[in-house]
């Protein structure tokens, strides 16, 4: 027999869109619980970006500061390298932000600031360890989620589900949502190596002859994602670990002497890259929002920024009502109507990031400078346009204490 619990909200999935949802909702006053499957938040190789846009919203929240003693590195321009030359790409400095720069911190770091705020409201609830594996469903309509826990079952029966569940969804699977999947060339291998003190500061891309090495620094090590063709990481294998290395070194000379930290293949994690978004991401009793509604690619480190914007809105326009009661779906299409083109567009540049710039137009550059990263290097000003685009992004979302 499964273990009941009744609330006006729940939401499938503790990743940044589940956690600061929940928080919102608690904070306007909506009993709210959050199903985390996970027993902490402790997972390697999970975006680590906190931007200014999210930065701003802890400011309105009143957490900035508190939120700033947390340990993290300030990034406040993007640099690449490409070709050998060193280009600013984005410039943090001239947003209209109080943060003007991106802050890296560990993504558990964020969560667990996060969800410790979060539980200090008494209508708050997060439960770990407990996976949503079902929806209920009556009559058509959401009325709540099934999920496994170390204990037995678990049935939440709730006015408003929220799928929060990432890219790989149960909630939009089990709720027959279509999905419109766009084509990625490109998966990521990502990796860490040490850091030394003369190593360059916060090198960010490498672009070389159609390749592309990020490296992210975390204080005492560099946090590596290679970018390879999709399905190519068994050809890499094949060829073995010394030609591994020697293809890291080919980018990031420095790294000559610590690359064979790399010494097994378990060091290295394939990450497969997905770009998708749900045609519908309502239905009667559920709302879908981040990955769960449109999985975001890494190009560009803005998928955790939308979907922590995502959960504002949901906030925003659903508070007021929920405080009291259900909510329609026509209350649930206006947070789709108010996310959807911000997504869009962002998975538009994605797309043509991956098709244009990692496996097309890239392979041409040899030796020279594409038009594009010349213009940001003549005219330094041009600088601010990614910067925007990439730390707020459009249709940012602010924090409205009442609900809309
Ligand atoms: C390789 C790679 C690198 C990336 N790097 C960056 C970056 O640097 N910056 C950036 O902004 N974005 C990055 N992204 C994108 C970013 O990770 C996502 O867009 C973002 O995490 C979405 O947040 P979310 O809360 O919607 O989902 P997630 O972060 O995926 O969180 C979902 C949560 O739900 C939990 N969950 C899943 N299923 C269930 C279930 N059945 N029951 C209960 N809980 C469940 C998961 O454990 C997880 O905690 C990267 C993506 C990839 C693939």
């Amino acid at each position: 027999m499964a273990e009941k619990l009744q609330t006006r909200c729940v939401i499938a999935g503790g990743g940044p869109a589940g956690i600061m949802a929940g928080y919102l909702l608690a904070r306007a006053g909506v009993p709210v619980i959050v199903l985390e499957k996970h027993a902490d938040f402790f997972r390697d190789f999970r975006g680590d970006t906190i931007h200014p846009s999210t930065l701003e919203l802890m400011r309105e929240l009143g957490l900035l500061d508190e939120f700033l003693k947390q340990p993290h590195q300030v990034v406040r321009e993007l640099r690449a390298v490409v070709n050998g030359q060193v280009v600013t790409i984005a410039d943090f400095t001239k947003l209209p932000t109080r943060c003007k720069f991106i802050a890296f911190m560990p993504q558990w770091d964020f969560l667990n600031f996060l969800s410790s705020h979060a539980r200090r409201f008494p209508n708050f609830q997060l439960h770990m360890e407990t996976e949503v594996v079902d929806l209920l469903i009556d009559n058509g309509r959401v009325t709540g989620v099934r999920a496994k826990t170390p204990r037995g079952e678990l049935d939440v029966h709730a006015d408003l589900v929220i799928g929060a569940d990432g890219r790989h969804s149960i909630i939009q699977s089990r709720a027959g949502f279509q999905r419109r999947e766009f084509g990625v060339p490109i998966d990521v291998l990502w990796m860490r190596i040490s850091k030394k003190q003369n190593d360059p500061e916060q090198t960010l891309g490498f672009f070389q002859h159609g390749k592309l090495l990020v490296l992210l620094d975390r204080g005492d090590y560099w946090q590596c994602g290679f970018v390879i063709p999709k399905g190519g990481f068994d050809e890499i294998k094949a060829r073995g670990l010394p030609q591994f290395q020697n293809d890291i070194v080919s980018f990031a000379g420095f790294l000559r002497d610590r690359v064979a930290e790399l010494d097994e293949w378990t060091k290295i994690k394939l990450l497969t890259v997905q770009i998708n978004r749900l045609r519908d991401w309502c239905r009667e009793g559920l709302l879908c929002i981040g990955d769960s509604a449109h999985a975001m690619s890494p190009a560009g480190g803005v998928g955790i920024n939308l979907a922590i914007q995502d959960a504002v809105a949901t906030a925003n326009l659903l508070a007021r009502k929920l405080r009291t009661g259900p909510v329609s779906v026509d209350d649930l299409l206006k947070v789709q109507a108010r996310r959807e083109w911000p997504t869009r567009l962002i998975q538009a540049m994605q797309v043509f990031i991956h098709r244009q710039v990692v496996t097309g137009q890239m392979s041409d550059w040899k030796g020279s400078l594409p038009f594009v990263v010349r213009l940001l290097k003549w005219f330094p000003v041009l600088r601010q346009i990614p910067a925007r685009f990439i730390g707020i992004g459009p249709r940012p979302e602010h924090y409205c204490s009442r609900g809309r």
